[in-house]
């Protein structure tokens, strides 16, 4: 069954990537998404939730980790939603504490599409 996905990084080149590497992995989406920074994630699964959401953690104005907060505390519609985040923030801990409020998988750049199939093909059910 195909799924929506909502690709949330403030690099507007890195979301293209993003989206071109999801479609190499073979993953199937019918309705993509971008937002270019958490707050504007949040307004956009106000409006529309989505299944999979891919998030960076470095953005202005709202980052990864304090929209995962949000989304988990504030957005129930979104309760099914699972939060991949990505970034080139490797330390456990902070993976570990991003887990913690809520994430479902995390993704370290560079990223290959064989990477997204594992960490994503889960919860494409
Ligand atoms: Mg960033």
């Amino acid at each position: 069954m195909a799924k929506s996905l909502l690709i949330v990084d403030d690099s507007a080149t890195m979301r293209k990537i993003v989206i071109r590497t999801v479609r190499m992995s073979g993953l199937d989406f019918d309705r993509t998404e971008e937002a270019g920074n958490g707050a504007e994630a949040i307004e956009k699964l106000k409006q529309s939730p989505v299944d999979i959401v891919l998030c960076d953690v470095n953005m202005p104005e709202m980052n990864g980790i304090d929209m995962v907060k949000k989304v988990r505390a504030e957005l129930p519609t979104c309760a099914n939603t699972k939060i991949i985040m990505v970034s080139t923030e490797s330390s456990q801990d902070l993976i570990d504490s991003i887990l913690r409020e809520g994430a479902n998988g995390y993704i370290t750049k560079p990223f290959t599409p064989e990477r997204f199939q594992e960490k994503l093909s889960p919860f494409m059910n």
